[in-house]
């Protein structure tokens, strides 16, 4: 390795972090998202549409800027998976993402030991940015999954929306896996995401990334798929590619060639990603609140998505067709607290899955 992280640790190890970082990111990120939209921006707009366009599917622009056309739902349950926080109506994507999550839960469960896959946001039925938890997710091709493995029964709706989140790292240690929570099926789960052509990239928090740098001792040809990133330590980020031919869908940049278990990463494990902004100069004008994203800043194309007519409902627009819709039933069994009662409640279930915190200057390279 390039970059010790022995050497990172020493000089780092003793900085009393641990529990500042969680803790600032989360309420720093969770309350500027949380700020309820004002009327007519692309978040109030594009969260205000219950069902999607008819017609083909496609991405419209990029993953953190931009709309679809065409979504079908992720039904909310199948053998191996079960779609979470039915509430937020996330349950969308192209068809290509859906699909894809259905095959990975089958091999999951196949290849990886892991029962099943939670699914949590996907996206809004017509994509475009939301009012809160994700800068991206807007064109149909990011989908989130749980770290907690698929319980062996079928929840309510009830325990969907209360299930804590469980974090894999240990609490007030700094960037350190909880051996408690974490195994081995979890990293077969995340190198069997990484193993599709069709994903492009796979956020995690930057002590995942580093375990599976030290203990991935199988094929390394996809590990630099996992991409080290804040928060993402109670689940993971799929990114699939644009599919091929969609002219209106605008590329990321491909990772870079390696495992990525190199000085980009070690780079996490350094002050810099955790350093509050500096303090502004006395006599510096206070800085404008950022702009809300309006409609007119997203492609073109998307002021016509948002008026365009919809599907019928969400059963008709349900990937598999509307015997696949289904639905939990709030009357399949006993409490989810005995079954769940093996994942902790943690600090930072405030119902959010951010997918990024500040994003300092000198992040060595876009993910
Ligand atoms: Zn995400």
């Amino acid at each position: 390795m390039a970059f010790g992280f022995a050497q990172a640790f020493r000089t780092f190890g003793k900085l009393a972090l641990a529990g500042a970082i969680g803790a600032s990111l989360a309420a720093g990120d969770v309350g500027a998202e949380q700020k309820t939209p004002s009327p007519g921006s692309a978040k109030a707009l594009f969260g205000g549409v219950s069902l999607p366009t008819q017609g083909p599917a496609q991405p419209i622009g990029f993953y953190a800027k931009g709309c679809m056309t065409g979504a079908v739902a992720l039904p909310t349950d199948g053998p191996t998976w079960q779609a979470m926080r039915l509430s937020r109506n996330r349950r969308w994507g192209n068809p290509v993402t859906i699909a894809l999550l259905e095959r990975f839960s089958q091999d999951a469960a196949k290849y990886a030991g892991w029962p099943g896959i939670l699914v949590g946001d996907i996206a809004q039925p017509r994509g475009g940015p939301m009012a809160s938890g994700h800068a991206s997710h807007q064109i149909g091709l990011d989908a989130d999954i749980w770290l907690t493995p698929m319980p062996a029964r079928r929840m309510t709706a009830e325990e969907r929306e209360d299930l804590p989140f469980t974090s894999m790292l240990q609490k007030n240690k700094f960037l350190t896996i909880d051996p408690r929570v974490w195994t081995e099926s979890h990293a077969r789960l995340l190198m069997l995401a990484a193993s599709y052509p069709q994903v492009e990239r796979i956020f995690v928090n930057p002590a995942i990334k580093k375990k599976m740098c030290d203990t991935w001792t199988g094929d390394r040809t996809n590990l630099g798929k996992l991409r080290p990133e804040y928060g993402h330590d109670s689940h993971f980020h799929i990114r699939l590619k644009c599919p091929p031919g969609v002219a209106g869908c605008t590329p990321q940049a491909p990772v870079a060639a390696g495992d990525g278990c190199d000085k980009s990463l070690a780079w996490w494990f350094t002050p810099a990603p955790w350093a509050p902004p500096k303090p502004p100069k006395p006599d510096a004008k206070p800085p404008k609140p950022p702009r809300e994203m309006m409609v007119s800043d997203l492609p073109k194309a998307c002021a016509a998505v948002l008026d365009a007519a919809s599907v019928a409902s969400m059963q008709a627009a349900t990937y598999g067709g509307p015997s696949a819709a289904g639905g939990p039933s709030a009357a399949n069994g006993p409490s989810a607290a005995s079954a769940l009662a093996a994942a902790p409640a943690t600090d930072d279930d405030d119902g959010e899955l951010p997918d990024v915190g500040p994003v300092p200057n000198d992040k060595p390279a876009l993910q």
